[in-house]
């Protein structure tokens, strides 16, 4: 009899996760045995949660807001873009026992972006609003498709100040109120503003004729940032659905040795949202 492996997502709201259909439906299409579960778990149960999870044959784990710090922290060693990230959100149960932490974020949006949705990265000019966690994981594999720059504005302006000084200064940041004047390519809205249907304060045309907006959000109708795109005629408007299933399956093949198909699984998705 086969055995099944066990998986989770552990955050704090878990509720409305898409994380368990994802992986179960990943599950299906590489004939894999193993089950995926999400797990209400906040940041004071995270150390318990964790030691259990693993002392009871979990394999991997996925965290979420708001514990990618914490699980950046625990792991027993980090791969070089969980270090950069300084978050992580996928934990891999080794065959030495130890734990290892990677940020599957970065890799998802940029494969998002450029294999499913054509988007060119390389010499655009590229402004992500926000510089919490996601904005953190995103940056190093932004970086490597070289952009001819790339500019950082967030609400609290000395989080965008300093993130460039871990970045040895490859990017630039400011405040909300100095995009004032300048224009972007590729607009990336890594705040969790979306979330309660706000939008940051954003000047008059910052996006550029033909440009991108992309929300890391997502919800069963368009986010207040992919409205403002659509506003901006952005030649895309995008949230993050395509972001979330393709951080999950690199997170899948570090976990089986197998990626799956992603393409037939965000149309699906889609196709399940209300109109
Ligand atoms: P954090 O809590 O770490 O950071 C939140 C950021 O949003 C901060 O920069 C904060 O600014 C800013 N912010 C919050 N509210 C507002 C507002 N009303 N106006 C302007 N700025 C605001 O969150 P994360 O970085 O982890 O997540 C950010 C977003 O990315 C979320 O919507 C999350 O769902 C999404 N995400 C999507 C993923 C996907 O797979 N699609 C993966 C990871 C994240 P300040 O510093 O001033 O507080």
């Amino acid at each position: 009899m086969k055995t099944i492996d066990h998986y989770a997502v552990f955050g704090s709201p878990i509720k409305h996760s898409k994380s368990p259909r994802i992986h179960n439906l990943f599950a299906t299409q590489t004939n894999q045995t193993l089950d995926y579960v999400a797990h209400e778990v906040n940041a004071e149960q995270f150390i318990t949660a964790v030691t259990d999870f693993f002392a009871q044959g979990g394999k991997g784990l996925n965290c979420t807001v708001p514990l990618k710090e914490l699980a950046w922290l625990n792991a027993s060693h980090r791969t070089e873009r969980a270090e950069s990230a300084k978050a992580v959100n996928t934990l891999i149960l080794q065959a030495d026992g130890l734990i290892l932490g990677d940020n599957t974020d970065g890799v998802g949006l940029v494969t998002d972006l450029i294999v499913n949705n054509s988007v060119e990265l390389k010499n655009k000019r590229i402004l992500i609003l926000g510089a919490g966690g996601a904005t953190r994981g995103i940056l190093a594999p932004l970086l490597n498709e070289k952009p001819a720059c790339i500019t950082v504005a967030n609400r609290t302006v000395s989080k965008a100040i300093q993130l460039p000084l871990e970045f040895n200064h490859r990017f630039q940041g400011c405040s909300f109120d100095q995009l004032d004047g300048q224009n972007f390519d590729v607009i990336l809205n890594a705040t969790s503003a979306s979330l309660s249907d706000e939008l940051p304060p954003l000047p008059q045309n910052l996006l550029t004729e033909n440009g991108v907006c992309y929300d890391l959000a997502y919800g069963n109708k368009p986010t207040a940032f992919v409205r403002w795109g659509q506003l901006q005629n952005a030649s895309k408007s995008l949230d993050g659905l395509g972001m979330l299933v393709e951080q999950a399956a690199e997170a899948f093949l570090l976990w089986r040795g197998v990626r799956p198909k992603t393409r037939e699984i965000i149309e699906l998705l889609n196709a399940e949202r209300p109109l």
